[in-house]
């Protein structure tokens, strides 16, 4: 991995470290280490950071790692990890909360049921952070981020501080024009007035739902591939003889087929090889090219 990092980096509040293993943060449980991961103390510390930092040195955001594939060869330049500072969900009236960048869809979703807030039941399901909600467009059982985000608070690589709405972040089927290097550090979602018991038990139906159809407690990316209008990716995948295809330690699930699994020693270049063969199948078997809808990162070994 090159480092063009600078010996000396912007002092900090937070925690700065070098040639941090990201394999243990990811899914995937593969993949080689950052540069340097920075764990801001608050948003101010990030600011101050990124405004210092020599504008040629990449940055990169990282949520729960539940979309990613980290290249064994690391990611150079500085990767951020929004801790426990920016983990709080807060009521802001009877239909809105302000979430934390680093917060979890179950936190959100059961503070909002709490709050008596119905509309976010969806993130319950989703594993990740707001931060990775808000830039992927996170969706799950017919709502997405775009239907409930107010506004998002937006540290830019730069160090500016700026509040982007909706209309700003260009959303379609998970994608957002986000800028590069930005970090989103809060978030605004707005539902409506709901009885908690019927919100917990739209959560229970999502849980049992997910439960019954993808590999949950495996090392995975979530979705590897985005549905192509009017199809979905999983069949595409199944028709062209893909269920359960390996290579090395890498698997296309038995139970879903757009998810691919680490049965334990994969490494990142076998996942990634494995799902470009996916793509090659499909497009062989019904001339469909499939979307990563998985972020890869990183450089290889
Ligand atoms: C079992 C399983 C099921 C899943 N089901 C769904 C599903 O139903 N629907 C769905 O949409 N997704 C699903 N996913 C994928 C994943 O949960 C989402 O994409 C989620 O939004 C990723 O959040 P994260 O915080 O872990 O982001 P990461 O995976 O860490 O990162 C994903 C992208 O978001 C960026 N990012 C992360 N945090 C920030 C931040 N604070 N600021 C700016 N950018 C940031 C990263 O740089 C990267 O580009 C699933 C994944 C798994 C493992």
């Amino acid at each position: 991995m090159t480092t063009a990092l600078a010996p000396s980096l912007p002092a900090v509040r937070g925690r700065l470290t070098r040639q941090a293993p990201l394999a243990p943060l990811v899914w995937f449980k593969a993949g080689g280490a950052a540069e340097w991961l920075f764990e801001p103390a608050d948003v101010d510390d990030l600011s101050a950071f990124l405004a210092a930092l020599d504008p040629a040195v990449p940055v990169m955001a990282l949520g729960l790692g539940s979309n990613l594939i980290v290249r064994d060869g690391g990611v150079p330049g500085v990767v951020v990890r929004l801790g426990k500072p920016f983990a709080s969900v807060e009521r802001l009236d009877e239909t809105t909360l302000r979430c934390g960048g680093g917060a979890s869809g179950i936190l959100v979703s059961s503070t909002a049921r709490d709050a008596g807030i119905g509309g976010v039941e969806f993130l319950r399901s989703i594993p990740g952070t707001v931060g990775g909600f808000v830039r992927m467009n996170g969706g799950a059982y017919g709502r997405e981020v775009k239907d409930v985000l107010v506004e998002a608070e937006v540290v830019l690589r730069s160090g500016e501080r700026v509040t982007l709405v909706n209309a700003d972040l260009g959303y379609t089927y998970r994608h957002s024009n986000l800028p590069d290097g930005a970090v989103v550090v809060s978030a605004t979602f707005r539902g409506e007035p709901a009885a908690p018991q019927a919100i917990q038990a739209e959560m229970d139906r999502i849980a049992a739902a997910r439960e019954a159809s993808q590999p949950l407690r495996t090392k995975t990316g979530g979705s590897t591939f985005k549905n192509p209008p009017g199809e979905k990716a999983w069949a595409l995948v199944d028709a062209a003889g893909c269920r359960g295809l390996t290579l090395g330690g890498a698997q296309v699930s038995e139970k879903h087929t757009n998810f691919l699994i680490n049965t334990g020693t994969a490494t990142s270049a076998e996942i990634e090889a494995l799902g470009e063969d996916v793509r090659a199948r499909v497009r062989a078997a019904s001339g469909i090219e499939l979307e990563w809808e998985i972020q890869r990162v990183g450089v290889s070994s």
